[in-house]
């Protein structure tokens, strides 16, 4: 039983994912379907976010309303995490999106950091991790490890795909940090791919395989 992992059961994201991952959907499509399941896997992660009571004048009246309490930051993790920022955005549009570019070392399998860019000051209540794949849990560790470095107090990773591998490794770097994910698949191959899995998201995306 996995504590703080979240695969989601709803039926359109299962559809979804099986979409995506066909070797036969071409990059449009492919970008297509990221972004309406990071919007399916965004809504289920943000169910227990922060609100404050404000009041709205209706037509016909006053109601008693909420708005999301503080800021929210987007943190996609560069390449892949890119096309996850658009649906999530578009329901969240004053989301503020902080770049951080992290390399996969291809003969360590580590990442390392190549780009940051985050206001001074981070007055957010939540930064939501956006990375389609948790691998080795090595980027998305290291994301966390920075985010707290910059006094972000809440972080939760939103991605589609998981090996049981990325689980563990998030998991016991940072284990406040819940995972929220479209499935999780069976394990890592010799080279850092998800098996099944859908291949590189980067390359699918961009079209670049
Ligand atoms: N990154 C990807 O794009 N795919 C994988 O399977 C693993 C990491």
């Amino acid at each position: 039983m996995l504590t703080n992992v979240f695969p989601s059961q709803h039926p359109l994201v299962a559809h979804k994912l099986t979409l995506l991952r066909s070797k036969d959907t071409k990059p449009k499509k492919f970008r297509e379907l990221i972004r309406e399941l990071s919007m399916l896997l965004c809504y289920e992660a943000t169910a227990d976010l922060d609100t404050e009571p404000l009041g709205v004048t209706t037509p016909m009246g006053q109601a008693a309303g909420k708005e999301l309490r503080g800021g929210i930051g987007l943190v996609p993790v560069l390449r892949a995490g890119l096309g996850m920022v658009e649906g999530v955005w578009e329901m969240m549009p004053g989301a503020e999106v902080w770049h951080i570019g992290l390399k996969r070392d291809e003969r360590t399998l580590q990442p390392m950091q190549y780009y940051a860019n985050k206001p001074s000051q981070p007055r957010v209540q939540v930064c939501l991790i956006l990375d389609p794949m948790l691998a080795t849990g090595g980027s998305a560790s290291a994301t966390c490890k920075l985010l707290k470095e910059w006094g972000v107090t809440r972080i939760k990773y939103i991605g589609l795909i998981a090996a049981p591998e990325g689980i563990a490794r998030l998991q016991a770097d940072h284990p406040d940090v819940p995972i929220h994910i479209a499935a999780i698949d069976e394990r890592l191959n010799e080279i850092g791919y998800i098996v099944p899995g859908l291949g590189d998201a980067g390359d699918r995306q961009f079209g670049t395989a």
